[in-house]
């Protein structure tokens, strides 16, 4: 089903510039997922690429709610054991786990000299076609017509967790304390004032570029629609996302004496597994009009990729428009 809005909240997210710092996470986490029930869910999180990402190897679930494992157990580390008693592994009360968030981080993929990772922070991407929507079979989500939010009626919500093994980025958890589904509100008591997503509004990195996709003359708009370097993750899942990626140039793979070889170090076909067939071209303009920068030239790109003020990362628009 279709919902018509009048104005889509959308992300442009240049991992140019993710630094994998996790603040996101943490405002995230602290802001909305700090109660009980909720030591597994992670709204927003950054995962580390090529890996495996969380929920564990959610990119080719399918149709599955993922299991305790899959979703790892919490834990904590005691730096003091860590540091002066030689302690290995999480120091948490139960340190049976062998699978968590982040658990993989900075592992990527390769060897020296030719290896390599980037970061790829993930959240509900409030999709134009909700695979979670549809699958409800309580008519709990809804799509709200004033900015494009997926939402779960948490009144309506009876648990049956049919969204969470329907939505392909696995981005529902099931609270097994109010033994509700829940999930990423995007941060509507904040956009309502006008006040950006938690995540995008705290990243050091300004990586992130908040608007109406609806709206021609807004940057993420251009970015997507005009200049066609910000993708959507896992384009072919039928669900229409609204958080879309700007590919990560690389340096060149070496060859043993250190010589730059043709192919980058992430390779090309493993962006294109996650973002599509869109990702050559996007790195190709993104490479140009990096180039004419450098050399004093304007680049409408590279300035909406820039944002010099803060202010200029963010512009909700009207609900009204
Ligand atoms: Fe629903 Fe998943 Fe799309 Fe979010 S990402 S709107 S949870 S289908």
């Amino acid at each position: 089903m279709t919902v018509a809005i009048k104005r889509q909240l959308a992300v442009a997210i240049d991992l140019n510039k993710c630094l994998g710092c996790q603040t996101c996470t943490l405002a995230c986490k602290k802001l909305w997922t700090k109660d009980k029930g909720q030591e597994t869910m992670y709204w927003a999180n950054v995962e580390t690429r090529p890996g495996v990402g969380y929920p564990r190897s959610w990119f080719d679930m399918g149709v599955k709610v993922p299991n305790r494992d899959e979703l790892g157990e919490p834990w904590t580390y005691d730096l003091k054991k860590r540091l002066y008693d030689g302690v290995q592994g999480p120091t948490s009360p139960k340190p049976r786990s062998d699978w968590g968030v982040n658990w993989d981080e900075d592992q990527g993929d390769g060897e020296f000299p030719n290896a390599s990772y980037f970061y790829l922070p993930r959240t509900c991407n409030h999709c134009d076609k909700p695979a979670c929507l549809e699958a409800c079979p309580q008519k709990a989500i809804y799509k709200r017509e004033e900015d494009g939010l997926v939402i779960i009626d948490q009144s309506k919500c009876t648990g049956s967790r049919r969204c969470i093994g329907t939505c392909p980025y696995k981005k529902v958890y099931f609270n097994p304390v109010i033994e509700k589904a829940e999930k990423c509100i995007g941060c509507f008591p904040r956009t309502e004032k006008g006040v950006p997503y938690a995540c995008a509004a705290t990243c050091p990195g300004r990586v992130q570029r908040v608007g109406n996709i609806l709206d021609p003359n807004g940057a993420v708009h251009k970015l997507v629609k005009k200049w066609k370097v910000a993708l959507p993750l896992m384009p072919d899942s039928g669900t229409e996302p609204n958080v879309f990626y700007v590919p990560p140039l690389s340096p060149p793979r070496e060859d043993e004496q250190g010589r730059p070889l043709a192919e980058s170090k992430i390779p090309i076909e493993y962006l294109e597994m996650l973002f599509g067939d869109g990702v050559k071209k996007a790195l190709d303009t993104l490479a140009t009009e990096r180039d004419k920068k450098r050399q004093g030239e304007d680049s409408e790109l590279m300035d909406l990729l820039i944002a010099p003020t803060q202010a200029d990362l963010f512009d909700l628009g009207s609900p009204a428009l």
